[in-house]
């Protein structure tokens, strides 16, 4: 599922350097995550990167947002046309 980022969050920015489909951008109040972009970092790597580098813990599974595994690779896919996932 994609994820989201919630009040907790300072607006740091580390999240967003290391997002690899550009899926962060800052918002009016917090950074904000595209759910349409997001693919929980499969096609990249095994974990979510931009949970691991947030200091506060604001980066979070948006449960709105329920996907396999197959859809977010799906949607990696579509992201980026012809490459090919690590
Ligand atoms: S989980 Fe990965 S793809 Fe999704 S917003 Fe975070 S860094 Fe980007
Ligand atoms: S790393 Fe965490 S605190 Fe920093 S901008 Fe991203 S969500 Fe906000």
């Amino acid at each position: 599922m994609a994820y989201k980022i919630t009040d907790e969050c300072i607006s740091c920015g580390a999240c967003e350097v290391e997002c690899k489909n550009q899926a962060i951008s800052e918002g009016d109040t917090t950074y904000v995550i595209d759910p349409d972009k997001c693919t929980e970092c499969i096609g990249y790597f095994e974990s979510s990167k931009c949970a691991e580098v947030c200091p506060v813990d604001a980066c979070v599974p948006d449960p709105e947002h329920e996907e396999n595994k197959e859809q977010l690779l799906e949607k990696w896919h579509k992201l980026h046309p012809g490459e090919t996932p690590a």
